[in-house]
């Protein structure tokens, strides 16, 4: 599969421009795969530019087997207040999302890296729904979506298949407390019904395990 995704970092910068007004009014910015719309200052618009760039590629590159390109930017909203993001269609209480056709994150000053985490999280929904498609079951993307929500930024860069140590500790006091059972998944594996999601919460740490 030919990667169109060969854009260097060092050239986010470069072609970072301003590129018009969104319909919130912000202004929108070209990226070489977000068009990011953000009141925030140009110089934390470039760095989140920089960092959305790495995290497509690194979607790309982990899912190249079955992925296919990105072939229109993605749409990116980054807001300074809460109140824009909501006003905009936010869920009450979370800090970013992807709405079915766009993300959307405050960048809440305090929060780094956690805020980051919610945009990677969302962020491969978006690309899920724009390069992958198909009826990906809900434990392979809310488990991927972890995966990469959990990836460390490098600087130039993304790490990923960390395991968070909670989520390996809650892992191994259910071991020692014998409350785990053999489980068999395909990715046919279907997850939606209600009962079924009770047990979402654990799967979604499976595909750091695959
Ligand atoms: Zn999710």
């Amino acid at each position: 599969m030919t990667c169109k995704i060969a854009l260097a970092f060092s050239a986010v910068a470069l072609l970072l421009r301003l590129a018009g007004a969104a319909p919130a009014d912000m202004p929108s910015y070209d990226s070489p795969y977000y068009v990011i719309y953000s009141d925030l200052d140009t110089d934390t618009v470039r760095e989140a530019a920089i960092r959305v760039t790495a995290m497509a590629e690194e979607y790309h590159q982990r899912t190249a087997g079955f992925a296919g390109t990105i072939k229109k930017k993605l749409p990116f909203y980054l807001f300074s207040k809460s109140e824009d993001y909501y006003k905009a269609g936010g869920l009450i209480g979370s800090t970013g999302m992807f709405t079915g056709q766009k993300l959307m994150a405050i960048s809440a000053p305090g929060r780094g890296e956690r805020n980051w985490h919610v945009v990677q999280h969302e962020g491969f929904h978006q690309f899920v729904q724009a390069v992958i498609g198909g009826n990906m079951p809900i434990w392979i993307n809310e488990g991927l979506a972890e995966y990469f929500g959990e990836a460390v930024f490098t600087g130039d860069g993304f790490v990923t298949g960390l395991v968070p140590p909670d989520r390996l500790a809650r892992l191994q006091k259910a071991i020692r407390d014998n409350k785990t059972r053999p489980l068999r998944l395909s990715p046919r594996t279907p997850l939606e019904s209600p009962p079924q999601m009770l047990i979402l919460g654990p799967l979604v740490t499976v595909p750091n395990f695959l």
